[in-house]
């Protein structure tokens, strides 16, 4: 701020103290003709608000001098431009300053790495299907899925990994544009409320590509994996999980397949639907694929062993047809009967707590501190500052230290369903279909259907790997 003869202020709150006193619109006015000649006294509330840069700082009280000004520092009354050693103690804490800054900026950014480790968000783009918010009763921001772009991922990834028709990038750009859905970009700025202050910016139009739709479905993001310029996070060798996945990693792979080798493998593909691909197996080993065929009076469609078509092995276990309503009735059945009665819990995945990174930045501070100490002469005004710092440092050292580390987790919460609610939930075939897949459970058809003999073989983990399963829409 600076005084005018007639009381004029000049405001100037926003700016940060590293920018050039020059270059502040409202304040650099003051420093040349004809306004240089209308004050006397230029009143900051701290230095730092002066210059956080120690030659700026020197450059500044030079001319203060020359042009017989007084500076006032609110927070430091005894601040005295006037003798040697006033400006002596006023350069130091200057010095001091300009270190700490230079200091943080470092921090700063090996902070943020360490933040992405812990599966916190710093800042940048959202990954698309996702949003950032405030971390619950702690410090930063962290994503989770968000309820309406996700709904936008899950739909292009079904189209383009469905069985009977499925769509390409291309396809789902073209009608995603015609219905006028968000690009990842506009999405971000529609969700982000804008600065206090300034008005609401009118995202500028973009459009989807089918190469943008494509970064966003081959992304790591999408199994809940944190990124870092590019890279996949890692912490300890392991990747970062920063939220849940809104895919499987069954369906990130297909979907690897399907857009890399777009059209290539696709021409050869079956145009029959079989939902139970890997579902249901022959007893030989092989998966059963589903067939159809038409007669007059009626329509027959099937799971067969998919060797059977082969004429020069055929299927070495003789396998027969097993008639589609058959085939569901077992899966149903034999499903129900084990998983039935279970609750179905809600897992949520939990980022962990730990300050390690603010740790170690303040044990910095506090050595850098120590260390310029030393050099300062005993008693001074400068010295007082570097231990006040250190003391309000070490202070927050003990609060941060005493606060346990967490790791990361997974909690369980009670829906009040069962995997029969989540089973009779799922309308379709495809669904439950895809969902028993997700959940790595195979059905093996041996016998024949007067004398069957059928067997589904459950994966470890069991519950794990069905919760994980469950489509977001039921
Ligand atoms: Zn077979």
């Amino acid at each position: 701020m600076a005084e005018g003869p007639d009381g004029g202020w000049v405001i100037d709150e926003t700016v940060s103290g590293s920018i050039n006193l020059d270059e502040r619109k409202s304040l650099g006015q003051w420093l040349r003709e004809p306004l240089l000649g209308n004050w006397d006294t230029l009143v900051v509330p701290e230095q730092d608000r002066v210059t956080r840069d120690d030659i700026h700082w020197w450059v500044f009280v030079g001319r203060l001098m020359e042009w017989g000004k007084r500076l006032v520092v609110l927070d430091d009354p005894g601040l005295d431009l006037s003798t040697p050693n006033g400006r002596m103690i006023a350069g130091i804490k200057a010095t001091q300053a300009a270190n700490y800054r230079k200091d943080v900026q470092k921090k700063l950014i090996n902070a943020k790495a360490e933040y992405v480790k812990d599966g916190r968000y710093v800042g940048g783009h959202w990954p698309f299907g996702y949003r950032a918010v405030p971390r619950e009763g702690q410090e930063g921001w962290e994503r989770v899925i968000d309820p309406v772009s996700s709904k936008w991922v899950r739909e292009a990834v079904d189209r383009i990994l469905d069985e009977e028709n499925p769509g390409s990038t291309q396809s789902v750009v073209k009608d995603w544009t015609k219905r006028g859905i968000p690009t990842a970009r506009e999405w971000q700025a529609k969700n982000t409320p804008p600065k206090p202050g300034t008005k609401p910016k009118e995202p500028k139009g973009y459009k989807w590509q089918a190469t943008s739709l494509q970064r966003v479905l081959l992304s790591p993001n999408l199994l809940g994996l944190g990124t870092w310029q590019g890279e996949l996070v890692r912490k300890d060798g392991l990747p970062v999980q920063f939220a849940e996945a809104i895919i499987s990693p069954a369906e990130a792979l297909e979907l690897r397949e399907r857009i890399l080798n777009n059209g290539k493998k696709r021409r050869g593909i079956r145009s029959n639907r079989s939902p139970l691909l890997g579902v249901v197996y022959c007893s030989c080993g092989s998966p059963m694929t589903y067939k159809h065929y038409k007669r007059p009076d009626k329509k027959y469609q099937y799971y067969r062993c998919c060797r059977v078509a082969n004429e020069f092995t055929g299927c070495p276990k003789k396998a027969r047809m097993w008639p589609l309503d058959v085939v569901y009735s077992y899966l149903e059945e034999l499903f129900l009967s084990e998983l039935g009665d279970e609750p179905y819990q809600k897992h949520k995945f939990v980022p962990g707590v730990n300050h390690y990174p603010e740790i170690q930045t303040l044990t910095e501070a506090i050595e850098n501190l120590a260390e310029n100490l030393g050099e300062l002469p005993k008693g001074s005004r400068a010295a007082r500052a570097a231990m006040e710092k250190m003391a309000e440092y070490e202070k927050k050292l003990d609060e941060l230290e005493a606060q346990p580390v967490t790791p990361s987790r997974v909690v369980s919460t009670p829906t009040g369903k069962t995997f029969r609610d989540i089973w009779e939930g799922m309308e379709t075939w495809d669904e439950r279909g895809a969902f028993l897949a997700r959940a790595h459970v195979m059905c093996v058809f041996a016998g024949t259907q007067t004398n069957p003999d059928v067997t589904l073989k459950w994966p470890d983990d069991l519950l794990g790997r069905v919760t994980r399963a469950v489509p977001m829409s039921v």
